[in-house]
């Protein structure tokens, strides 16, 4: 092992670095942190393709339609840049070529991209009841089908987000059990089930992303990051900081960038009694095993 860490889902390809990408996935290879670059509709998935193509190694993609990108009210100027107007539900590109709209899930064009040797999973896709109603649950569902379908397809596994949705997410999951623990079960991203959630997603397979969210003081009664990262056994562990969000102790206020992905490996350490470098390996091993990459 190189001594390497493994930002497992980031964007560092987001419109909240346009002025400094480089110059960010430079800070994060010179410190030893390799990362994958997460797709969230077609335009971030192109681009996390096409920077990933840029360095000759320590960059990945995976590609997909996140859910909240199924429904057309939804913009985020730190993914998509601030100039995005809408017409009809079809976005008119900006300055950066992102767009947002209700995006129905187009599988000859993705699973095209996927050709690419340096995408190494489909989404973020999945499930997220957070903002959205009834009705575009239904939508939600059928991108997420296909999704799960072109990852056996094509042979690589699933980046799920899950948000408020984990008791359907875990039954769609179920009725791919067999595929699931073949190789394609992949990465529950960005965890915040409960203990019993987080073993029926083990039983199918999955293993977990824990990042800065991970690493803020935690208040009684409100959701516990410690209990279920000390449930959970070490080689279904990973770590992301899903940059530019969610930035870890002691960086909070700032953007979050892969490098701080060094903060979320020392906490996951204490809660697991390990040392720095055993944590950066196992979690590190975890991501190459998963993801099928050699380095
Ligand atoms: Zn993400």
């Amino acid at each position: 092992m190189q001594e390497i860490f493994f930002d497992a889902h980031t964007h560092a390809h987001f419109a909240a670095f346009k002025d400094d990408m480089d110059e960010v996935l430079k800070r994060a290879l010179d410190n030893n942190v390799y990362l994958i670059n997460v797709g969230t509709q077609i335009d971030t998935s192109k681009k996390a393709v096409e920077v990933a193509h840029k360095y000759p190694k320590g960059v990945y993609a995976t590609i997909g339609l996140h859910p909240v990108h199924t429904e057309k009210s939804y913009h985020d100027p730190q993914e998509l840049g601030i100039n995005t107007t809408k017409e009809e539900g079809l976005a008119l590109s900006n300055a950066e070529g992102f767009t947002s709209r209700g995006e129905v899930f187009d599988y000859d064009a993705y699973k095209e991209l996927s050709k690419s040797e340096k995408v190494v999973g489909i989404g973020e896709c999945g499930l997220d009841y957070y903002r959205l109603t009834e009705e575009t649950k239904k939508t939600q569902k059928e991108a997420f089908l296909k999704q799960i379908e072109l990852a056996y397809d094509i042979k690589k596994p699933l980046m799920i987000h899950c948000r408020e949705a984990f008791d359907d997410l875990i039954d769609i999951l179920e009725s791919h059990k067999n595929e699931l623990l073949n190789g394609y079960a992949g990465v529950t991203h960005f965890f915040a089930g409960t203990k019993d959630q987080a073993k029926k997603l083990l039983e199918l397979g999955f293993a977990f992303s824990f990042g800065g969210a991970s690493t803020f003081p935690e208040k009684a009664g409100k959701y516990s990051y410690r209990e279920v990262i000390e449930y959970l056994p070490m080689d279904k562990i990973v770590l992301e900081t899903d940059a530019p969000y969610v930035t870890p102790v002691p960086y909070r206020g700032k953007r979050n960038e892969p490098v701080y992905v060094i903060e979320v490996a020392k906490k996951i350490a204490e809660l697991k009694n390990l040392t720095l470098g055993e944590t950066r390996d196992s979690t590190t091993q975890n991501v190459l095993n998963i993801f099928k990459i050699k380095i």
